[in-house]
């Protein structure tokens, strides 16, 4: 390979960080150039999650730029050095057939530890140290955007670290059900079955997909009894716990809970500035205190909106060639602080309203009606109707298990205490100031 090859290969790089900078990696500095003839560009990747990651993401940048730079049209091919080395962390081991699809971002050292994922990251840890023995099922759940998903890749990618050719299955619980149903279809339903209950770890994200899908519940019965009496590793997570998913079955409601269920709650102002910092390392991307705190400040509820803050932010300094400053971040903020200052999660209306009264968590989400706990709970109910966008089915839920004409009926009476009880209306004045803080 000719020096002039390996410059001009420089500048592709270049160029791809340039065109894209919401999909570049640090990483991208270890990609070397494997081969430059005959009008393809073959770029060697450290391993076979990287070069899948820019399969999928970024070649048609990688044309682009080499286009640019070479002012011909290039094709790019991408391939794992030989003999390459596997680093911890972002690495895997070689992927096993089309249920494996992870994300080499998605690692523990990628994850950001604080309060409100400690349970569950330690939890998926212990897990992919030792599958089958440690948690079985191990349950996750949290809200939309807290990183359930990328705990479940972290504990494939470790367990494909720590064990070659590990049988592992990650599959969505949607593209479960429709394998499932394709396979009814098709009359291979054994097959469906073989595939599933021969693994060594099974991997279902989002299970709350199941809620209402009888044969489907009746079909992963099954499937997890086979798993578990193997002591075969199984991994799920939902959004919320297995006793508030809708129409689930007791008995899969029960197995759920079998291993260990953790909960994520939304970040804490700390793991969410430390997480912006993470985000922009991971894209090779300096960031000053300053904007990491105003970002981590104006978007709460949801770790991938904060993501999706950071990139906007540089995505605007790109587009008009300014320096990143605090009035440069607020500017292209603009529209999704509003967005986000409405998204106040139910665990922090919770949470607060336990601390305002003085109540524990357990009994607002307990049956208990005594008049000290009732009230603070009709006001989280009244609280999350006018803050969020969970329906009264989910409120209730996250109420103790309580139906919509509890929370309406809820709503109604803090409505009229509002007017006629000044304690009640300050108490709601004091907590509606802490959550616009938090
Ligand atoms: P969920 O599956 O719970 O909806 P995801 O796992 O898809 O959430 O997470 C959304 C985004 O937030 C992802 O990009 C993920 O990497 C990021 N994320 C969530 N929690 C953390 C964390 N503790 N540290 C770093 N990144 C996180
Ligand atoms: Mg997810």
């Amino acid at each position: 390979m000719s020096n002039r090859d390996l410059d001009t290969f420089v500048d592709v790089l270049e160029r791809v960080k340039a065109l894209d900078p919401v999909n570049t990696r640090k990483w991208f500095d270890e990609l070397s150039l494997v081969d430059f003839s005959g009008g393809q560009v073959e770029i060697g990747c450290p391993d076979d999650l990287t070069a899948r990651f820019l399969e999928e993401n970024c070649k048609s940048t990688f044309m682009q730029a080499a286009g640019q730079i070479t002012g011909h049209l290039v094709s790019v091919k991408f391939s794992v050095k030989q003999g390459a080395s596997r680093k911890q962390g972002k690495s895997g081991g070689e992927q096993t057939g089309p249920l494996l699809r992870l994300h080499p971002d998605y690692t523990f050292d990628n994850f950001v530890i604080g309060p409100s994922n400690r349970l569950a990251h330690a939890s998926c840890v212990a897990v992919s140290q030792s599958p089958g023995t440690a948690y079985n099922p191990l349950f996750l759940y949290g809200t939309v955007g807290l990183g359930k998903t990328h705990l479940l890749h972290a504990i494939c990618n470790e367990t494909m670290r720590r064990t070659a050719g590990a049988r592992i299955h990650f599959i969505s619980c949607e593209e479960f059900v429709n394998r499932f149903i394709s396979a009814i279809e098709a009359g291979k339903l054994s097959d469906f079955q073989n595939q599933f209950r021969t693994v060594d770890m099974l991997v279902i994200d989002d299970v709350q997909f199941l809620r209402e899908r009888e044969q489907s519940q009746e079909e992963f019965f099954h499937t997890f009894n086979a798993l578990y009496n193997n002591r075969k590793q199984i991994i799920l997570s939902a959004d919320s716990p297995p006793g508030e998913i809708p129409s689930l079955e007791e008995r899969l409601i029960s197995r759920f809970k079998w291993g260990l269920v953790a909960r994520i709650d939304a970040p804490t102002y700390e793991t969410r500035i430390a997480i912006v910092k993470k985000k922009a390392n991971l894209r090779g991307l300096g960031i000053s205190d300053e904007i990491s705190e105003y970002i981590a400040q104006k978007v709460q509820a949801n770790i991938r909106e904060l993501e999706g803050a950071l990139t906007t932010i540089y995505a605007v300094a790109k587009a008009s060639g300014e320096q990143i400053t605090l009035v440069l971040a607020k500017q292209a903020l603009g529209d999704q602080v509003k967005l986000a200052e409405r998204q106040i999660n139910i665990s922090a209306i919770i949470e607060t309203v336990s601390k305002h009264y003085g109540v524990r968590l357990a009994d607002l989400q307990s049956k208990k009606r005594s008049q000290s706990i009732a009230l603070p709970r009709q006001i989280c109910m009244y609280l999350a109707r006018n803050l969020t966008r969970h329906s009264l089915e989910e409120i209730g839920g996250h109420l103790g298990g309580r139906d919509h004409t509890t929370v309406m009926h809820a709503c109604a009476k803090i409505v009229e205490l509002e007017q006629s009880d000044a304690k009640v209306k300050t108490s709601l004045v004091e907590i509606s100031k802490q959550l616009s803080k938090q």
